[in-house]
């Protein structure tokens, strides 16, 4: 008998608890004719409508069902993270509550499993549905993730994954404050199989994620991942030196030449604005990576949990 943990983070998603339930266990042939067992952890992150009472209700009728219920909102990341500390599972998978991640495509992957890959991904081949600006931000944030950094991170990667156990210790082996975990899974490689399959719309509800909850987890991503932000600071201000050196030797030349008109007064103002506009810009990022490695010394938990069953 092998066991499957399934992590289901929720976050006010009292509507689709059962559903995702009732979705789930049509795989049951699947699962017995593989002599498999599974569990489901539904993962509750501070929700303030009905989600627990919904898990509570379904855990009396059904004791593969379990609930980890945070204390609080600590966002998906670390919600994810604590289903796989929690998780038991010889293969663990991860799955969004509103059905985005089909539970149909399961026997799929766990013939790629059988076939030898240690992870099967999923990643959606459109942006069917999508508000176009965030699509485009969204290229364009993997684009240059491409660029900048070593680790694979995958345009339009889901969190739908299957891991074998091997690869779960090997992720919860990074204890990280600021997790990306797309980048994450990249980072501790393993065969890994991808799938592609249409953009399916959320069951009920709405997603919690907007332009700007999203343009923030993207800075996450390129810090945790990169640190080529810190060089391109560097590079920008060897490039002003050299110009300024230049200038001065452009300066002296001339006053050599033609004497020395005073004037120029409003470019020195351009000069000046840019260069420091310049300066606050690398400041900035320098700021951004010395609060994330704040974030980390302090060492605080990822997530406190309330109540489990
Ligand atoms: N989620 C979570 N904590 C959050 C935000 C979202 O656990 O702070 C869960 C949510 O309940 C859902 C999954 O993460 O199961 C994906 O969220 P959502 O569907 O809103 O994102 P989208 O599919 O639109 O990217
Ligand atoms: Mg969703």
């Amino acid at each position: 008998m092998s066991l499957l943990s399934v992590i289901i983070p929720c976050y006010n998603e009292e509507e689709n608890i059962f559903f995702f339930y009732e979705e789930f266990i049509k795989n049951q042939p699947f699962f017995s004719e593989n002599d498999m067992e599974f569990e489901l952890l539904y993962v509750d992150d501070g929700s303030m409508d009905h989600t627990v009472a919904e898990v509570k209700k379904l855990h009396e009728q059904d004791d593969r069902i379990h609930l980890v219920s945070f204390s609080r909102n600590f966002g998906k990341e670390a919600a994810m993270y604590a289903g796989l500390q929690k998780a038991k599972g010889d293969y663990v998978v991860i799955m969004d509550a509103d059905l985005q991640d089909p539970p149909s495509l399961l026997p799929e992957m766990f013939s790629y499993i059988s076939e030898g890959y240690d992870s099967v991904a999923t990643r959606r081949v459109s942006r069917k549905g999508e508000p176009p600006i965030r699509s485009f931000f969204a290229r364009r944030f993997y684009r240059l993730m491409k660029k900048i950094s070593k680790t694979e991170i995958m345009d339009g990667a889901r969190d739908f994954r299957l891991m074998t156990r091997q690869m779960v210790d090997a992720i919860l082996s990074m204890k990280e404050y600021n997790r990306f975990t797309k980048g994450i899974f990249g980072w501790v490689g393993f065969k890994t199989k991808w799938l592609e399959y249409e953009n399916v719309e959320r069951l009920k509800g709405e997603t919690k994620w907007n332009f700007w909850k999203l343009l923030l987890y993207s800075f996450e991503g390129i810090t945790a991942f990169s640190t080529m932000p810190l060089l391109l600071a560097s590079v920008v201000g060897v490039f002003f030196c050299v110009l300024a050196f230049l200038m001065i030797i452009f300066i002296i030349v001339r006053k050599l030449i033609y004497g020395d008109p005073v004037s120029g007064w409003p470019s020195l103002v351009c000069i000046i604005l840019m260069t420091s506009g310049v300066q606050f810009f690398c400041t900035g990022i320098l700021g951004q990576y010395l609060a994330k490695t704040y974030m980390e010394v302090k060492n605080r938990p990822i997530y406190l949990v309330k109540e489990e069953l």
